[in-house]
């Protein structure tokens, strides 16, 4: 995640489906048993600040264990 161009205005949270992500001050958090990696999150930024980076390793073990 880029930190120094996000502005906090979680639009990445309120566009999870799944509510897998959340943010406390300036620390996010991805529930990695809810999260799909659907990148709504990254896609939503209007900062570029969320990577597909950050849910790609969250989301990989449910990805695998789908086949
Ligand atoms: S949408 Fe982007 S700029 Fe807004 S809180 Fe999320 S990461 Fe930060
Ligand atoms: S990639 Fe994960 S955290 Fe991001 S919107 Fe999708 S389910 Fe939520």
């Amino acid at each position: 995640m880029n930190r120094g161009t996000c502005v906090f205005c979680d639009k990445c949270i309120d566009a999870c489906p799944q509510r897998a992500l959340l943010r406390n001050s300036e620390i996010f958090t991805i529930d990695p048993v809810l999260c799909t990696g659907c990148v709504t999150c990254v896609n939503v930024c209007p900062r570029g600040a969320m990577q597909g980076d950050d849910v790609a390793d969250f989301a990989r073990d449910t990805i695998e264990s789908e086949g």
